[in-house]
């Protein structure tokens, strides 16, 4: 286990591709009670490296979920997209130290050769991207707070540091920033588990502290696919409905009382439960963990949001 860090410092850290999701609220309340109920910071950063996937318009739209939630955050709000220049840093760096390379390939022929890219040690003429080179056996098994220990798995391809059309990759700003913010714990959804190890690799050769990790079950819709902010998978209950749907979602026993209350009611109920012991995750949801639910479901709303 990583040392314990002092301050406590939480994130929530959405690409702004559209409107916050179910599965968003879970990792929004998720990090906001663990980080609160510490004492701590939590700090909200707008991972919107990738001009493609994001949305100018949901940047205030998160925004205003989030207050609605009475979910305020400390500090400036951080945008990837202001930091290109720090990501250049640190790639440059790891270039520098054979751990990123240029790649010629395309995923369909790297695909095609069972992962094995020539790049590594034949240089392309031109590169289409700069991937991060993963010595063997150095990914390694680690403790998710609430999955228990987990198995470092190796990915079929190396994972892309920076696209040839210029955007840095979420693995790497999302690594650089964690540290530079001081995030002493990282809870956020299940989808991200597998990228965990790669990122604690980065890490470790980048000489960072390690953050402590949690993952929450990731929401399926009734499809059985993950829901997507950018295929409009839009949480439109309310305030309040969301907190009691996020919190039963997680396994706590609501009282019948506070269905209704109005966000900072459950906000506050929330933190003092968290304080008198309450589990985060208080049911088990298997593996993967996931947890399917009817959506949309709106029947008991009284209005929208935002
Ligand atoms: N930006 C990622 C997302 O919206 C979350 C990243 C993280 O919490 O580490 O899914």
């Amino acid at each position: 286990m990583p040392a314990p860090f002092t301050p406590i410092i939480g994130r929530f850290a959405p690409s702004p591709s559209g409107p916050l999701h179910q599965g968003s609220l879970v990792a929004a309340i998720g990090s906001y009670l663990s980080a609160k109920a510490q004492g701590g910071q939590w700090l909200l950063r707008m991972e919107d490296i990738d001009h493609h996937r994001c949305r100018p318009a949901a940047v205030g739209q998160i925004q205003r979920q989030l207050a609605a939630l009475a979910l305020e955050w400390d500090g400036e709000i951080l945008f990837q997209s202001q930091r290109r220049e720090r990501y250049r840093e640190v790639l440059n760096e790891l270039r520098d130290r054979g751990l990123a390379y240029a790649c010629g390939c395309t995923r369909q022929s790297l695909l095609a050769t069972a992962g094995q890219c020539p790049c590594l040690h034949h240089p392309p003429a031109q590169a289409r991207s700069f991937r991060l080179a993963i010595p063997k056996d150095c990914l390694t098994d680690w403790q998710d707070r609430y999955q228990g220990v987990q198995k470092a798995t190796y990915p079929h391809l190396a994972p892309v540091l920076q696209r040839a059309d210029g955007p840095y990759a979420y693995l790497l700003a999302n690594v650089v920033d964690d540290a530079d913010q001081g995030i002493s714990e990282v809870i956020r959804g299940a989808d991200l588990l597998d990228l965990t190890p790669i990122q604690q690799f980065l890490q470790g050769q980048l000489h960072y502290p390690r953050p402590h990790y949690g993952h929450l079950p990731v929401v399926l819709g009734p499809d059985g696919k993950k829901l997507s902010k950018s295929r409009g998978d839009h949480d439109q209950s309310n305030p309040s409905w969301a907190w009691e749907r996020t919190l039963a979602l997680l396994g706590w026993e609501i009282p019948r009382e506070l269905v209704g209350s109005p966000p900072m009611l459950w906000r506050d109920w929330a933190l003092q439960r968290c304080l008198q012991g309450q589990k985060m995750l208080a049911r088990s949801f298997g593996s993967p963990p996931h947890e399917p639910i009817p959506y949309p479901d709106c029947k008991q709303s009284q209005e929208l949001h935002p």
